[in-house]
């Protein structure tokens, strides 16, 4: 390593998104939707983290209410203190100054910026809630996202204009669904600024009806999601349940489609595995395309990693890259957390980016998460590791490979969850807590003597480490 690590630069996104990661966990959903959402990092000068906030309210309310959180939020994700400064933004708009700056950061960072995204072509500003960070140029493409992504280059080429409307991509967390539909909205921008964009979760889509029907404003509510050239809806499994928004989504779809404009979902299930969801509104999202993400191999995973280390000017040995993409496998978010985490004890202590730096950090990192992790993430896991589905675990069958993966299984929840033994007895078909203490015994014994089966746990072990951070 070359140069001591330092977080500054184009860091404030992906520190914001560390601390509202941290946020989000803490508080209750609606605080902070209405006080932390709207925020916007500005900058990081290794010390300050510049927030905008819309208005003088905002931080006054926040320093009064939930300054703490914020503080407590920051060292967590951090490793270290902070502080924070306010910025009002004038008319809803970024001040001319901020803006400035804004754009000198983007502009010496390698992440194409984009330049007037936020506004309209019209004179009213208009917020398309798009993170400039999210573009095609740094979303890496490997075989678990090719298609999704020529789709949504497809899409961003011409808006309303291919037969992949609506797009709906889908698959598990942290594996760039949000990036790419943001993408597509900062290129259609880039473009075509007069453009109207607006990128909302399902969660915020419900929240800002529930809050138009209480304020008599269900009108505007309308007006303004049916005024959109380009809607892109974010996790649209939040809908499930909500039938009032998804009636109300339903009618917005309808006549956003009928008018030619584009629209775009992302969800964590296939629109059929969508329960609770009227079938009428699952089959619209069938309509156009409906494509899959999955969880990256092991060279995407490298390659994403040195690409953000790039945009984040981190000098990241390839031994070190290697490990982390090795050990981390299932989350990209979890991926590049673990990078920025290290780059954040690096900058704290001086030291420099290693093996064995990574190696803590994903320790630490294993330490202060909460480690429940479920008996079916479990018994999949182990299946998966066995070879045979995870309904075999639970079955009565008594087969040798069965019994020991059930065993291991077994063992790897009394780790692993808060259960009780009863309680996960039941969870594996039934069985009462004297088998599971057996169970737990056994694959204690073995551990000692064998060691491919000694091997095969520690493997699990980690795996279930990892993928509770
Ligand atoms: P999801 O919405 O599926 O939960 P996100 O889009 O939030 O996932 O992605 C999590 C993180 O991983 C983001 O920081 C995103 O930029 C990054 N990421 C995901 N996929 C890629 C990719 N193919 N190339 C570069 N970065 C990626
Ligand atoms: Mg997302």
């Amino acid at each position: 390593m070359s140069e001591p690590a330092t977080l500054t630069g184009n860091n404030h996104w992906t520190i914001w998104e560390l601390v509202s990661e941290r946020l989000q966990a803490e508080l209750p959903r609606q605080s902070y939707l209405t006080w932390f959402r709207p925020l916007e990092p500005m900058s990081f000068d290794g010390e300050i983290l510049t927030l905008q906030v819309p208005s003088q309210f905002y931080s006054d309310w926040i320093e009064s209410h939930y300054i703490q959180h914020l503080k407590n939020a920051a060292s967590e994700a951090l490793g270290r203190e902070i502080n924070h400064k306010f910025i009002v933004s004038s008319n809803g708009k970024p001040s001319a100054r901020t803006l400035a700056e804004n754009r000198q950061v983007a502009e010496s960072s390698p992440v194409p910026a984009k330049v007037n995204s936020r506004v309209s072509g019209s004179n009213d500003p208009f917020d398309s809630h798009l993170n400039e960070r999210y573009v095609f140029a740094n979303f890496v493409e490997g075989d678990c996202n090719r298609f999704a992504r020529a789709a949504a280059l497809a899409v961003a080429d011409a808006p309303g204009k291919t037969p992949f409307n609506p797009l709906m991509i889908y698959g598990g967390s942290g594996l760039g669904k949000t990036h790419l539909i943001q993408a597509i909205g900062n290129m259609i921008l880039n473009k075509q600024s007069a453009r109207k964009v607006i990128y909302v979760t399902s969660e915020q889509f419900t929240a800002e009806f529930i809050k138009a029907i209480q304020n008599g404003k269900s009108e505007s509510f309308n007006r303004l999601y049916r005024s959109v050239d380009v809607l892109l809806l974010d996790d649209v499994q939040f809908f499930m349940t909500k039938e009032k928004t998804q009636e109300e989504f339903f009618h917005t779809f309808n006549y956003l489609h009928q008018t030619g404009k584009q629209l775009v979902f992302s969800s964590d299930r296939p629109p059929r595995d969508l329960e609770g969801f009227d079938t009428r509104l699952v089959s619209r999202l069938q309509w156009g395309l409906v494509s899959e993400m999955t969880v990256p191999e092991y060279e995407t995973r490298l390659a994403i990693l040195k690409r953000r280390a790039e945009e984040e000017k981190i000098d990241l040995q390839e031994d070190v890259a290697q490990f982390l993409a090795l050990h981390i496998t299932d989350n990209i978010r979890t991926l590049q957390g673990a990078l920025i985490h290290m780059l954040a004890q690096a900058s704290l202590v001086g030291k420099t980016i290693s093996v064995g730096l990574a190696r803590e950090v994903i320790k630490s990192l294993i330490s202060k998460a909460d480690k429940v992790i479920s008996v079916e993430r479990i018994q999949a896991l182990v299946a998966e590791e066995y070879g045979f589905p995870s309904d075999l675990i639970r079955s009565k069958t008594r087969k040798k490979e069965i019994a020991e993966a059930r065993q291991v299984a077994m063992y790897l929840c009394t780790e692993f969850t808060r259960l009780t033994l009863k309680a996960i007895g039941l969870h594996f078909g039934g069985r009462d807590h004297a088998t599971v203490i057996h169970a737990r015994e056994t694959v204690n014994e073995r551990i000692k003597i064998e060691k491919g089966f000694a091997e095969l746990v520690d493997q699990l072990h980690r795996r279930l480490e990892l993928a509770s951070i």
